[in-house]
């Protein structure tokens, strides 16, 4: 097909063993960054365009390693999924998490819920509704105050997603569903799934305008989403005609560098002290 050009890159012995040596000194710095303290969490604030509220923070993770600098969470977090170190990582963040929303709701700051990233191998730990309720224990976070990002390349099995997913909302959290739209079975799992929340994927935050097929997409997501009963953020929001757009067709909450990129610890406390 014209304008297709298949980028075939040839991949010499050379380019692919440098990747290779790559990702296995990268694992081998990472099973030490949690004891060496090189992890840490970044925040994104979730905005309520009808108040401009902060109503929650979504946690990002960060590895500032001296050896390869800030590695992005993508490489690392799929390297530590293939070497199974994502379980320790995980627990930290979902730890560190509530932790730190326990905190800010000690010094006075207004109720927000932490949402955190959880990985497919994470959810597929049987293990997992057992750590969570340990780590709401030991924090004394409120467990409606936590809200668990998944992603649509869960499980081929609905059901063993749904059961899953039954157990870790007994504990009285929430789940959202990241990257709304991208999968191939979107809609699937939310007929399936016992989800409370979409994020709509931020490849559908731009060219807004109308007539636009992104236009329609998220338009029909909202309605959607309103019809199931389902509360919606859209995700990537960087400009005042997006966020115009969104307010139009009735879209409540965003995320995305419009309001603010995600920030230390330090930088949003700042931000939502000056808010409270
Ligand atoms: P995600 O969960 O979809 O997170 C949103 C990503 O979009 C973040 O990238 C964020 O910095 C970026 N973003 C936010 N607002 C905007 C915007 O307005 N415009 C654009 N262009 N980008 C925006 P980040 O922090 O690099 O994270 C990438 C991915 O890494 C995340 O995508 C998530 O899948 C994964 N990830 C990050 N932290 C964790 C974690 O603690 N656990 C797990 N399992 N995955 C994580
Ligand atoms: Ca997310
Ligand atoms: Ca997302
Ligand atoms: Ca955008």
């Amino acid at each position: 097909v014209e304008g297709y050009v298949e980028c075939t890159q040839p991949s010499t012995p050379l380019s692919s063993s440098v990747m290779l040596q790559r990702r296995m000194d990268i694992e081998v710095h990472l099973r030490k960054a949690i004891s060496k303290r090189e992890l840490k969490l970044v925040y994104q604030p979730v905005v309520d365009i009808s108040t401009s509220v902060v109503v929650g923070l979504e946690c990002l993770l960060r590895w500032d390693n001296p050896d390869f600098g800030d590695v992005p969470p993508t490489e690392f977090i799929s390297i530590a999924e293939e070497s199974g170190l994502i379980h320790e990582i995980g627990e930290w963040v979902l730890r560190e998490a509530c932790q730190q929303n326990q905190k800010w709701r000690k010094a006075g700051l207004p109720p927000m819920f932490v949402a955190v990233n959880l990985s497919r191998k994470q959810f597929n730990d049987c293990r997992l509704s057992m750590t969570i309720a340990a780590i709401l224990e030991e924090t004394g976070l409120d467990p409606k105050y936590l809200e668990l990002e998944i992603t649509e390349s869960l499980s081929v099995d609905a059901r063993l997603a749904a059961d899953a997913l039954g157990k870790l909302k007994k504990l009285g959290l929430r789940i959202a569903m990241d990257d709304f739209g991208t999968g191939y079975s979107s809609l699937g799992y939310l007929r399936d799934l016992p989800v409370d929340k979409v994020k709509i994927d931020k490849s559908f935050i731009k060219d807004l305008q109308h007539g636009h097929v992104n236009a329609v997409i998220v338009s029909t997501m909202l309605s959607m989403a309103k019809q199931l009963n389902l509360s919606v953020v859209a995700e990537g929001v960087e400009t005042e005609e997006e966020l115009q757009v969104l307010r139009e067709y009735g879209c409540r909450f965003v995320q995305g560098y419009y309001y603010s990129k995600p920030v230390e610890v330090c930088l949003i406390e700042q931000m939502l002290f000056q808010l409270a």
